[in-house]
């Protein structure tokens, strides 16, 4: 392929879920991709069918130290996602959002390199608005189970925010809502993995709370393409932008949608709601449809056949 504007890409969070998406898009457009990742919760084998490839480099990095390399763009993606992996060292959680984001951000102005945050739709909270527009300032509990996780990533958007401000740093903020697909970790609790693993081993589907409680589902392809047009986006435009998959379902409405698809014969059985679980969320993506002309392609039973395939080799692997 002959490529007129290679770039050197650092992807912090590289092995994990989104990171390894990512870095085969880059690579696919023709760019150098660093890895790096300290494996927390992603692992080698989502990124090892790149390694032969002489434009890809792994590094194993921990972003809470500093970091000294040579790029032309970033994306920060390094954070534990899922409650069971972010809750597990909740101190960590928070030092890998807020001293991430100021090695990164350290990093990207002595680069004068452009630098995109993942931030999350967490930093809504529990929204008393809805859907959530990014005007919305969050209703978010600062001493919670889920706090080391929205905080840190309030915290983060700060620092981006003030580095923009203050060093005139070109910055890329983009609030991610549920994104579901490949390459998920089979164990990290997310609903769509834990419900397409029961069904395929026939065991029991577990419903927290009554499952009226809802969410919206992005295919991981859908997310990937709006990292890469927000960061090829105009300088002026810094986000935060919404950026997921509008059709909302209920967890029951899910549970059973994945059912059929698996065909399988697992019961739906219901568990105590975890606490500071959000009731709904929904994302509003008119800025993405205005500022990056994106809207997700992918729905719901589309994306979960893929995600079913996926979860089907491995089991069988
Ligand atoms: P993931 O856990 O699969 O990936 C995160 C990666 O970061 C892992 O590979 C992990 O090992 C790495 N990591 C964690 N701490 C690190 C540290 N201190 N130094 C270096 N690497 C570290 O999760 P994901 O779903 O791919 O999420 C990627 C990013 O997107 C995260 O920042 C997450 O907060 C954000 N996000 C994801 C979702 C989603 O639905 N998947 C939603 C909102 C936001
Ligand atoms: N940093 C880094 N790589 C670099 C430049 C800086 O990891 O190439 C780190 C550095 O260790 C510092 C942080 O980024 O702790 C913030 O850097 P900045 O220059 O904003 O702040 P200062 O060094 O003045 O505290
Ligand atoms: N959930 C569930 N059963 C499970 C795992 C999760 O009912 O086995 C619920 C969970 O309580 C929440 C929703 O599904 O209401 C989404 O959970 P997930 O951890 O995937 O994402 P988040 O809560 O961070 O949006």
């Amino acid at each position: 392929m002959k490529v007129t504007n290679r770039k050197r890409v650092l992807v912090t969070g590289g092995a994990g879920f989104l990171g390894s998406h990512l870095c085969e898009k880059l690579l696919t457009q023709g760019h150098d991709v660093i890895c790096l990742d300290n494996f927390y919760s992603g692992t080698k084998d989502n990124v090892v069918h790149l390694l032969s490839n002489p434009h890809f480099e792994m590094l194993r990095h921990d972003v809470t130290f500093p970091l000294y390399v040579e790029v032309d763009e970033i994306y920060n993606l390094a954070c534990p996602a899922s409650p069971v992996h972010y809750q597990r060292d909740p101190v960590q959680t928070t030092k890998t959002s807020v001293h991430g984001a100021i090695n990164m951000l350290g990093l990207a102005k002595r680069l004068k390199a452009r630098i995109l945050q993942a931030s999350t739709s967490e930093v809504y909270g529990d929204p008393e608005v809805h859907p959530q527009p990014e005007g919305y300032w969050g209703h978010v509990n600062p001493i919670g189970i889920r706090s080391c996780y929205d905080e840190g990533k309030r915290c983060a958007e700060t620092l981006f925010f003030d580095y923009w401000r203050q060093h005139a740093l070109p910055i890329k903020v983009v609030r991610i809502f549920n994104t579901y697909g490949p390459r998920m970790h089979p164990n990290d609790g997310r609903v769509v993995s834990n419900f397409i693993v029961q069904a395929l081993k026939g065991e029991n589907i577990t419903i927290y709370g009554d499952g009226s409680q809802t969410r919206s589902f992005c295919y991981v392809d859908d997310l990937i393409e709006a990292f890469v047009r927000m960061m090829a986006s105009s300088e002026e435009f810094t986000g935060p932008v919404n950026i997921g998959n509008p059709s909302e379902f209920s967890m029951l409405q899910l549970a059973e949608t994945i059912v059929r698809l698996t065909g399988s014969s697992s019961k739906l059985i219901f568990q105590p709601l975890p606490s500071d679980d959000p009731r709904q969320r929904q994302p509003n993506i008119s800025l993405a449809k205005e500022k990056l002309d994106w809207a997700p392609q992918v729905a719901l039973e589309a994306g979960l056949s893929k995600t079913i395939e996926y979860f089907q080799s491995r089991l069988q692997a």
